[in-house]
């Protein structure tokens, strides 16, 4: 039976942080249209889920935005219209919230996880409260480890994003910070460097020479100084990005890294379902939550692009996500779903990758061992 994880973005943030390209919009909590925006994502699942239903739910993500900005109880009728929607569902559907540091509050968890969320992410970035006011968060080093403290009270999964690559950030800042989370109970960290996105606040400053970040050897030296760290405190680096305890990581992550099929809904959310054999159709929904809100029925309203992936975009796609995992990609099951053979058009770069090291098959598993994945994005480029 076919597996299917679904997206919700929520589109709203309290204020917009400098480095952010996601798709968000101020908002304050009693601005913000809560049941209207929980219709809508409602009306958009009858909408696309009507060929889907007898696939298999695995894994739901309230993403964003803020989602800890939404009122719990238009969340618990999402979680609860998603659950109706699919026949048949995984023993322990994974259903993960983001949250911000600055909005969790206690009852509304409590009223989350009674309504089925079992996992929470938040958005820590930083223990120094220097990072923090760098990065324009709202929250301060204390306030993320209440959060922190508030998710782990309540759900006994909790994960915390951290970011490296700040200016003045010392390896042992970044390692204490480490040691900080883990202390405070998370299981899973997703530690980023902090990447500028031109249209940016940050973007702007770069082009105006007024932003200092770490070079590309200390991204390099901070990225390995904390694969070690978090592997001294029994961490396992599944995925380039991502590090958790046995039995920890983030399930639905995974099943996208995998190729999974994935619903995307609301606002800018992107989704990606199979068309039959070697095809598949990714689309990308409006992004502004006006225009969302007002699209009603009108489904060519709701999507603002859609394209129709080729057997060669389902094998970029694999090798793009898979190689960046500690699993890899499974070479039957992505040719299956292609409908080719993945090192077809590729023969004489993946035969360079496996005599140079860093590409291993084995087993019809393709991985880029651990410690070449500073070099992943060339490696990925050249199997292009
Ligand atoms: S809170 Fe998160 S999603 Fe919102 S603007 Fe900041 S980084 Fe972006």
């Amino acid at each position: 039976m076919r597996e299917i994880s679904v997206y919700i973005h929520f589109p709203w943030c309290q204020r917009k942080c400098p480095y952010c390209d996601f798709a968000t919009q101020p908002g304050q909590s009693d601005s913000i249209p809560h049941e209207a925006y929980a219709d809508q994502v409602i009306k958009e699942l009858s909408w696309r889920s009507d060929d889907l239903r007898d696939q298999k739910l695995v894994s739901i993500f309230l993403g964003g935005g803020t989602p800890s900005l939404w009122a719990a109880p238009s969340i618990a009728r999402v979680l609860k219209s998603i659950r109706s929607t699919f026949r048949h569902s995984a023993d322990e559907v994974e259903v993960t919230v983001e949250c911000n540091p600055i909005s969790l509050r206690r009852d509304w968890l409590q009223e989350v996880a009674d309504a089925g969320v079992n996992r929470a992410s938040i958005g820590v970035q930083s223990t120094r409260d220097e990072d923090l006011r760098f990065l324009g968060r709202l929250h301060d080093s204390s306030r993320a480890a209440e959060a922190i403290q508030l998710g782990s009270s309540i759900l006994d999964r909790v994960s915390a994003d951290l970011m490296f690559g700040m200016p003045n950030q010392s390896t042992a800042s970044l390692l204490d910070g480490i040691d900080q989370l883990i202390d405070l109970g998370v299981k899973h960290v997703s530690a980023y460097s902090l990447t500028v996105e031109p249209a940016t606040r940050f973007g702007t400053l770069q082009r105006a020479g007024k932003l200092k970040l770490a070079s590309e050897d200390e991204f390099a030296t901070l990225f390995l100084k904390a694969r070690e760290q978090f592997a001294r405190r029994g961490f396992e680096h599944y995925e380039v990005s991502n590090y958790a305890t046995a039995g920890e990581t983030s399930r639905h992550n995974q099943h996208y890294w995998r190729g999974g099929t994935y619903l995307g809904l609301g606002a800018a959310a992107v989704g990606c379902l199979p068309q039959g054999p070697g095809q598949a159709r990714r689309y990308r929904n409006v992004p502004t939550p006006r225009r969302y809100l007002e699209a009603g029925l009108h489904k060519e309203l709701i999507e603002e692009s859609n394209e129709d992936l080729s057997p060669q975009d389902l094998i970029r796609e694999a090798l793009m996500l898979g190689l960046r995992t500690q699993e890899g990609v499974n070479l039957d099951i992505t040719e299956r779903r292609a409908g080719v053979e993945v090192i077809r058009g590729r023969e004489s770069s993946w035969e360079r990758r496996v005599k140079s090291g860093d590409l291993v098959v084995a087993n019809q598993v393709a991985t880029v061992p651990r410690h070449r994945w500073l070099h992943l994005d060339s490696i990925v480029a050249d199997l292009f």
